[in-house]
């Protein structure tokens, strides 16, 4: 049981604390979505849990080993939002915050998971505060965060930060092959912004092809051949923003091809299907296009009911750029 091979640098820093005995009592792993941030804090935890580690890894065999993977350490304190729910709960906060002040169970220290750290209120976040001000020794937390600017200030300046950035392409492409060779991995990675734990989910659910329909309603779109109401229903319904991402890529294409060329455009289907049109398109509208498509990408968790409209205005805009 280890990180995976892009946690690497991560994983020896906090080897390297703990070896010294310095290790922080609270720590904010944060970074985009889909790259494996829990598992590496769940098998960190594992680490510190373990009763004889080797080479800096688990060993996965002793007594606090076998409690793990039976999934009931009594050291181990899980939080997150149960299901159904967006919010993890301040009593789950309270008793953990509570449990401190006494001696670990089996272990030589308790840990807390909290995941996703953004997913507690306001009284859960104070709750915790209490702790992170006075912490008790013996005890740390892991919080993983995929919005870290979603915590209140007073936590996050109580964090030591350690950041999960995207793997470079080719190290993504490289472990999903070896995971199940496949040789549309590389199209996959892009259609989910290079996270490879997304690319996998994304190919399990025939992703391309959503893709693919999402690509075609956006070129007939902008050819005046697409329902704006259908359109804004299908791109209000993702929850991910990953279609506005989509949508953003396509533009700025389409931008970069309507100031310096055809020739310029990454997407050769779209440039096929679109040639004609792209030389008289509307640059500004382009413009327009990607500025509110920014904002909207920021609020997506925040959308209201408003969605369907914004889409549709999108929707509009985009049909008249090329008109
Ligand atoms: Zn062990």
């Amino acid at each position: 049981m280890s990180c995976f091979p892009w946690q690497q640098e991560q994983w020896e820093r906090l080897c390297s604390y703990h070896a010294k005995g310095r290790l922080p009592h609270a720590i904010l792993l944060e970074g985009p979505r889909s790259t494996g941030k829990q598992a590496f804090a769940r098998v960190f935890a594992n680490y510190m849990l373990c009763s004889s580690p080797r080479n800096y890894e688990p060993c996965g065999s002793c007594h606090g080993c076998q409690l793990l993977k039976a999934g009931n350490h009594p050291d181990l304190v899980d939080m997150e939002p149960e299901e159904g729910s967006k919010t993890i709960r301040v009593d789950e906060i309270r008793a953990f915050v509570a449990s401190t002040a006494l001696t670990p169970q089996t272990a030589a220290c308790r840990i807390a998971l909290i995941s996703p750290a953004e997913a507690m209120n306001q009284a859960a976040a104070n709750s915790l505060l209490k702790t992170l001000e006075e912490p008790n020794p013996g005890n740390h937390i892991l919080l993983v965060s995929h919005a870290p600017w979603e915590l209140p200030a007073t936590i996050r300046s109580r964090c030591q930060h350690l950041m999960f950035p995207l793997p470079g392409k080719q190290e993504a492409i490289d472990w999903l092959t070896a995971q199940q060779p496949d040789d549309e991995w590389p199209g996959l990675l892009d259609c989910v912004r290079g996270a490879p734990l997304k690319a996998i989910e994304f190919k399990q659910q025939h992703g391309l092809d959503s893709y693919r329909e999402e690509k075609r309603r956006f070129a007939a779109l902008l050819s005046g051949k697409a329902n704006l109401v259908e359109v804004g229903t299908a791109w209000s319904k993702d929850e991910t923003g990953m279609i506005a991402n989509w949508i953003f890529h396509w533009t700025l294409d389409l931008a970069r091809a309507n100031e310096s060329g055809i020739m310029q455009m990454h997407d050769r289907e779209l440039a096929g299907w679109l040639k004609d049109l792209i030389p008289r398109m509307d640059s500004v509208k382009l413009f327009s296009v990607l500025d509110k498509l920014s904002s909207l990408q920021q609020g997506i968790r925040l959308r209201n009911l408003n969605a369907q409209m914004q889409f549709e205005t999108l929707a509009l805009e985009l049909m008249e750029a090329g008109e």
